[in-house]
C-alpha cells in the first residue's frame, strides 16, 4: 500500500458552521491521497453524520469527480447506507449485543475477502471504544494490510483511550467541542427565558455571542414568525404571500438566511438518522419537509442559501430585497414543483 506524505491530522473546528462543506471537501481531498484508515473523533460532534455520509457517498459514487458526487448513480441515491452492499458495518455481525471477538474475527475475514474486489467497499467501526483490547489489536493488525479499494472507516467517542498504535496508522480527524462555560454564563444572564430558546440560540450561533444575545432579545419571535408561515405556505402549497410577510414584519434577509440554512442542515441531520438537531421547536416542519425532499435537493438548497450569505459578506451594498425575492422563489421552485 502506497503511503503519499501529507498531512496526518485534520482539525476540524465546528464554529464556522458556513464552511463546514468547504471542510469536509478539505478532509476528502486529503483523504484521497492518503488512503490510509480514517479514525474520526465523533466526541459531542453534532454534524458526524453529514460528514460521514459525505464521504461515504463520496467513496461509492462511481462517477465521482475531484470531491463531488455525481448525485445520479444508484449509490448517490440510494439514501439508506446501510442497504448498499459495499458498505459493511462491523454492528451487522453482532449477535449477543456486544462487539466481541467473534464479530470483530468476522469483520476482518470480510475486509480479506473484499480485497480483491474492483468496487470500492466501506468497512465501518461506529464506535472503537466500545471493543475491548484484544478487538482493538485485532483490527490494528489489519490497519496496513489491504488494497486500495478498500476504505477503513472508525469513529470514536473517546479518543483518550484509543492506543497511540491505532491513531498513528490513521488518518485522524480531530472534532472541536462545544464551549460548555458560554452556555452556563448564558443561562445565569438570561434566567427568565425558557432554558428551550436559550439552547436554540446556542445551538445556531454556538460561539458568536454578541449574536446568541441579539436572538434572545430581539429574533426569536420574528424566526417563530417567520417558520410559522413559511409552514403555512408549505400546507397551503402557495408562497406568494411569504415575501410581503417578511417585509411587513421587518425580518432582514441576512438572519432568514441564517435561520434556513440550519433549518436544512437540520433536515440533513434526520434523512441521515442522526439523534440531534439544532432547531429543537420547529420539529413539525422538519418533518413536513424531509417527507418533500431528497438529499440532492436539501444540498442544492444549503448550496444556495450559502451562496447568497457569502454574497452578502462579501458586499455590503448588495441589493438585499433582490435576495429576498430569489431565496423565495428559489425554494418555491423546488418545494413545491413550480
Ligand atoms: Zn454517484
Amino acid at each position: 500500500m502506497d503511503f503519499i506524505k501529507v498531512k496526518k491530522y485534520f482539525n476540524l473546528n465546528m464554529n464556522d458552521f458556513l464552511y463546514i462543506d468547504k471542510k469536509f471537501n478539505e478532509i476528502i481531498s486529503i483523504y484521497k491521497k492518503k488512503r490510509i484508515p480514517l479514525l474520526i473523533d465523533l466526541n459531542n460532534f453534532i454534524y458526524k453524520n453529514i460528514l460521514l455520509n459525505k464521504i461515504f457517498k463520496w467513496i461509492l459514487c462511481i462517477n465521482k469527480i475531484n470531491y463531488n458526487t455525481c448525485g445520479k448513480c444508484n449509490e448517490c441515491i440510494q439514501s439508506n447506507i446501510n442497504l448498499n452492499i459495499n458498505f459493511i458495518n462491523i454492528n451487522n455481525f453482532i449477535i449477543d449485543k456486544t462487539i466481541n471477538i467473534e464479530v470483530v474475527k468476522i469483520f476482518i475475514k470480510k475486509i480479506y475477502r473484499y480485497n480483491n474486489s474492483k468496487n470500492n467497499t466501506i468497512f465501518y467501526i461506529p464506535n472503537l471504544n466500545l471493543l475491548n483490547d484484544i478487538s482493538i489489536n485485532l483490527i490494528l493488525n489489519i490497519l496496513e494490510n489491504y488494497n486500495n479499494n478498500i476504505f477503513i472507516i472508525i469513529c470514536c467517542k473517546n479518543i483518550n483511550n484509543i492506543p497511540n498504535t491505532i491513531i498513528s496508522r490513521c488518518f485522524y480527524i480531530k472534532t472541536y467541542i462545544k464551549n460548555k462555560l458560554l452556555i452556563r454564563f448564558i443561562k445565569n444572564e438570561f434566567k427568565n427565558i425558557d432554558i428551550k430558546i436559550i439552547n436554540i440560540a446556542i445551538n445556531i450561533y454556538e460561539k458568536s455571542y454578541i449574536n446568541i444575545i441579539n436572538f434572545l432579545i430581539n429574533n426569536y419571535n420574528k424566526r417563530t414568525f417567520f417558520f410559522n408561515f413559511f409552514y403555512v405556505s408549505l400546507i397551503n402549497n402557495n408562497f406568494s404571500n411569504l415575501l410581503i410577510n417578511i417585509n411587513k414584519n421587518n425580518i432582514k434577509i441576512y438572519d432568514i438566511l441564517y435561520w434556513l440554512i440550519y433549518l436544512f442542515k437540520d433536515l440533513l441531520i434526520i434523512k441521515t438518522k442522526i439523534e440531534y438537531i439544532k432547531n429543537i421547536d420547529q420539529i413539525i416542519l422538519i418533518n413536513k419537509l424531509e417527507k418533500i425532499l431528497s438529499v440532492d435537493n436539501i444540498f442544492k438548497i444549503i448550496d444556495n442559501i450559502t451562496y447568497h450569505i457569502n454574497n452578502i459578506k462579501k458586499n455590503k451594498y448588495i441589493n438585499k430585497s433582490i435576495i429576498k425575492y430569489n431565496i423565495i422563489i428559489f425554494l418555491e421552485k423546488i418545494l413545491l414543483n413550480k
